[in-house]
């Protein structure tokens, strides 16, 4: 070996281990997901076509996941949380693991009262909390409205799940909001003297009391009735064909709405391949997927879903409060709740 091609060696060796080290090192997102449905495979089956960046996927419950990113701390591998409801978003943003992102395409496409004005969390599709009831026990005119969830009228008919449940603590957050919290409290106190039972179950469990007529009246997100209506099983037919969705508030500020929705992690050791995950679950595609694949309608307003359930459920008018407005309400709903004694 002659003094140059020793040099070339001694030059060119280390940077040949260099290159292929990075280029054992494909492009990936790390995802921690509360979501778990099939369409979800060809969202990211898409993505990673689009992009070359390949998902790794964490799935769990939003608490699991919330707890894992807290004992992960700074060593975190975790790029994106996707959870749902705004009370569990403004946790997440309370624990401090998200980092703000501003991104142009985000900003353009999703509404301003679809994401944190910060930047720490984008909502991608959204749900309307409604009122289910008995047709047979109860006039859709009883039940136009939150409020009649409290009107002494209705006393022994309401089901709900437990007041400590971020569904409901989102939408107690948003009476705070739109009532005032005197009148905020004076009205959970009126669902909880309505309650037909004490609370228990989930939504759907709401909904097969509504139609077994244990109760007349539940509240329930509007995906579990959906899917309940897309059924052909007999006894979901039965529910279907006994009960009927009202969206609260029609006259007055509109049904109350929440998210799915996602954030960047603080130490995510991906924040750009995180960022381009975000803006592609903003296309028109990435929205129609994400939205049908739990039932739900896609936040960017362009797009549409051919969903019998959702057609079926037309047009309403949402509340325009921001998510971030009621997200923020968690802590003294929570306290409310309490108080009012919605276990
Ligand atoms: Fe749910």
């Amino acid at each position: 070996m002659n003094h140059w091609t020793r040099a070339l060696f001694a030059f060119a060796l280390p940077l040949i281990a260099i290159g292929s080290a990075f280029a054992a090192e494909e492009p990936v997102l790390n995802l921690y997901s509360a979501r778990h449905y099939q369409t979800d495979e060809a969202l990211y089956d898409n993505f990673t076509k689009a992009t070359g960046i390949k998902i790794n996927r964490i799935e769990a419950g939003d608490e699991q996941l919330v707890e894992r990113l807290k004992n992960e701390g700074a060593a975190s591998p975790a790029d994106v949380l996707l959870i749902v409801d705004a009370a569990r978003l403004w946790q997440a943003e309370q624990l401090g693991l998200f980092q703000p992102v501003k991104s142009a395409v985000l900003e353009e496409r999703i509404p301003a009262k679809y994401r944190d004005p910060a930047g720490d969390w984008y909502g991608f599709s959204y749900r309307a909390r409604v009122i289910v009831y008995n047709k047979a026990m109860v006039e859709r005119s009883d039940v136009a409205t939150y409020a009649a969830l409290a009107d002494p009228k209705n006393k022994g008919k309401v089901c709900t799940r437990s007041g400590s449940h971020p569904y409901n603590l989102s939408l107690i957050g948003s009476e705070i909001a739109n009532l005032g919290p005197a009148k905020a409290e004076a009205w959970a106190r009126g669902v909880v003297a309505n309650m037909a039972r004490a609370p228990k179950g989930g939504d759907t469990d709401q909904i097969k009391a509504v139609a077994a007529g244990e109760c007349a009246i539940a509240l329930s997100n509007t995906y579990y009735y959906a899917r309940i209506m897309r059924s052909t099983q007999p006894a979901d037919r039965e529910i279907v064909a006994k009960t009927a969705v009202v969206f609260p508030d029609q006259s007055g500020n509109g049904t109350h709405v929440n998210i799915s929705g996602a954030g960047v992690l603080k130490n995510a050791p991906h924040k750009e391949n995180a960022i381009k995950f975000l803006e592609y679950l903003a296309s028109n595609d990435a929205q129609r997927y994400f939205a049908d694949g739990n039932n739900e309608w896609p936040v960017v307003p362009s797009v549409q879903v051919a969903n019998p359930a959702l057609d079926a459920f037309g047009k309403f008018k949402i509340d325009p409060m921001p998510i971030a407005t009621y997200g923020k309400n968690t802590a003294a709903a929570q306290r409310l709740a309490d108080t009012v004694d919605w276990r």
